[in-house]
């Protein structure tokens, strides 16, 4: 069971890094992003207790979860980019949005939140390197994206969201992390609920949990290698 041992591996490091930042390990969620897995490999994360997972992609997610069907307890976040003409969808297949990176689609998943009789949390994907491949909002504009989140009584902002530059070297992703909880404290009088930090992924996660995540994003770590196989399942690069 490689899944098993990848698990007990990954709650080990998340144990130690927490040790190490005099932070307590119920303060960090392990998200699965099982993006560009088979239903298969999600079923049995969540046999071996996994609840949190991470999908990239609307309709992928949509076709997986017919054939998984109900896993209770399972919570699944959208964490990849959202077009506008799939708002309605999201508000049915995903429990939250960690990756909202315009108004447009808030306001868009603000009205279909409203239709569902339902609360959205949402995390603020943010921007902080100037990579073309990057989605999320440039760090100047969180303010006013907040303020007009105010009128949106269906959302949640509750956090914030970033993927750094790809390195082999965790320690250069430590500069983004620093910067994305600094944004988010900075945030925090005028969106008390902003609490939350999405960062680290399978090869910077311990580095991200010395710099304050809440939540960290692993998928090779825990399924393996992504199968790029398909036009619709293979992206730009792994993200
Ligand atoms: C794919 C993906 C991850 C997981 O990346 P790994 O390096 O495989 O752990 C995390 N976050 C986002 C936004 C992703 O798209």
């Amino acid at each position: 069971m490689q899944l098993t041992e990848n698990l007990a591996r990954m709650q080990q490091q998340i144990a130690d890094a927490c040790r190490r930042a005099g932070r307590v390990e119920t303060e960090v969620a392990l998200m699965a992003v099982s993006k560009m897995h088979p239903a298969e490999s999600l079923r049995g994360a969540y046999n071996a207790g996994m609840r949190l997972f991470g999908e990239s992609r609307v309709q992928e997610w949509q076709q997986k979860s017919l054939q998984l069907g109900h896993l209770p307890g399972a919570r699944v976040h959208l964490i990849g980019p959202l077009q506008s003409n799939k708002t309605n969808k999201a508000i049915d297949l995903f429990d939250a949005v960690d990756s909202l990176d315009s108004l447009k689609i808030a306001a868009r998943l603000d009205a279909a939140a409203e239709l569902a009789a339902r609360k959205l949390p949402v995390l603020i994907e943010i921007k902080l390197s100037h990579e073309e491949s990057k989605h999320g909002i440039a760090p100047a504009d969180l303010p006013i994206f907040l303020e007009a989140m105010h009128a949106m009584e269906n959302l949640v902002p509750s956090g914030l969201m970033t993927v750094p530059p790809w390195s082999e070297d965790a320690e250069a992703a430590r500069p983004y992390f620093r910067e994305l909880r600094r944004l988010r404290d900075a945030s925090l009088a005028a969106c008390p609920t902003l609490t939350g930090l999405s960062m680290g992924m399978s090869n910077d996660f311990t580095v991200a949990i010395e710099e304050g995540s809440t939540c960290v994003r692993i998928g090779t770590a825990l399924f393996g290698r992504r199968q790029t196989k398909g036009p619709e399942l293979a992206g730009p690069r792994s993200l």
